[in-house]
């Protein structure tokens, strides 16, 4: 029997978790730690590592569905905030806010990152899912991280993260992202403002953020990478020719118009229901449990598979399933 007590004296047991997601669904952690910086991060990773305890390190917590019987192990919250600027470059911890980091970074001067604005969730977990927005995602600015890899802390560069949409190598191995370098560009940072203001007032008028929700649901189709019976697509959806044209123009088939076009916008089970103002989401519309968001996204997945001959991926994270 492992004295985690000892080893990690701030540990809790029996942690709520669903206060520390966006969805705010989820039953409790096992274990609950909160890494106040990388030395606490890396303390607790060397004890998952010499026990063998199952464990996950959670940031935001705004990409997370947690099941209704928690996580049977260790969660890690990252509280490790800090970060520094030098010329161009941003030396961040990985539980510093992409908030705080993009606008300390626009008072610096630096800028290529305002479609960043809105996106919440801290540097780790957007490094880890190449989080993006309006065409640009992290793969843009991220030149390395320091990762926590099979008991050690090593570095890697952007091309051995092997990004792709929504994708790097930390999804793909156990490792846990500890610190990044982003490379940005020096420049008049008052365009980048004005970009920030209109992609924040972007995502108040198309998002549905006044309910909890863990961004969305579903990866949306990329027309580059899968196979698609285009005229089955195109009859299903009930479009014509020009609007499938303009729907696809950047390669992309977005699940919120498909779930627009298929009148599944609302659909609801139990208090998990799609949203109606941005279908890609799936809102908490009232006392949800995991069990009827998994039960909403099956019913999706499956009529997408069905009537569009289309496979849905999840873009969120489930935990604990
Ligand atoms: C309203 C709203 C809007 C959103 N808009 C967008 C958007 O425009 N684009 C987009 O891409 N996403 C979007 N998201 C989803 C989400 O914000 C991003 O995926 C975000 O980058 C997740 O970061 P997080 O810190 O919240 O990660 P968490 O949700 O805490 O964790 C996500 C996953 O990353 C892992 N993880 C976290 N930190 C680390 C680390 N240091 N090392 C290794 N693994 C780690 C976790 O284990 C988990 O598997 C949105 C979400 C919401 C709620």
């Amino acid at each position: 029997m492992i004295d985690l007590k000892s080893l990690l004296p701030e540990i809790k047991e029996n942690e709520a978790l669903a206060p520390y997601t966006t969805f705010k669904i989820g039953g409790p952690a096992k274990y609950f730690l909160e890494a106040k910086n990388n030395v606490e991060l890396v303390k607790a990773l060397q004890v998952v590592a010499s026990t063998g305890l199952n464990y996950i390190v959670i940031g935001g917590g705004s990409n997370l569905l947690v099941s209704d019987s928690g996580f049977d192990g260790l969660v890690i919250r990252q509280l490790n905030n800090q970060f520094k600027i030098d010329g161009d470059k941003v030396m961040t911890e990985s539980g510093a806010k992409v908030a705080d980091v993009l606008a300390a970074t626009l008072t610096a001067g630096l800028i290529g990152w305002a479609w960043a604005a809105g996106l919440p969730g801290l540097i780790g977990g957007a490094i880890r899912g190449n989080a993006g927005a309006y065409g640009e995602a992290m793969s843009n600015i991220t030149e390395s991280v320091e990762v926590f890899r099979a008991g050690k802390t090593e570095i890697l560069t952007n091309e051995q993260l092997k990004f792709s949409y929504r994708h790097s190598l930390v999804k793909d191995e156990k490792m846990v992202i500890l610190a990044a370098t982003l490379k940005l560009k020096k420049g008049d940072p008052t365009v980048d403002e004005e970009l920030v203001k209109k992609y924040l007032d972007h995502r108040e008028k198309t998002q549905p953020l006044d309910l909890p929700n863990p961004g969305c649901a579903f990866k949306n189709i990329n027309l580059q990478e899968v196979q698609i019976d285009q005229a089955k697509v195109i009859k299903a959806l009930d479009i014509t020719e020009a609007e499938w044209q303009a729907a696809t123009k950047y390669n992309k088939l977005s699940v919120s118009f498909i779930f627009d076009k298929m009148n599944w916008k609302g659909k609801t089970i139990g208090g998990a229901k799609v949203s109606e103002k941005h279908g890609a989401f799936i809102v908490n519309a009232g006392e949800a449990k995991a069990e009827h968001v998994i039960m909403l996204m099956s019913e999706l997945k499956m009529r997408v598979r069905n009537e569009l001959g289309l496979a849905l991926e999840e873009e969120i994270q489930l935990v604990g399933f």
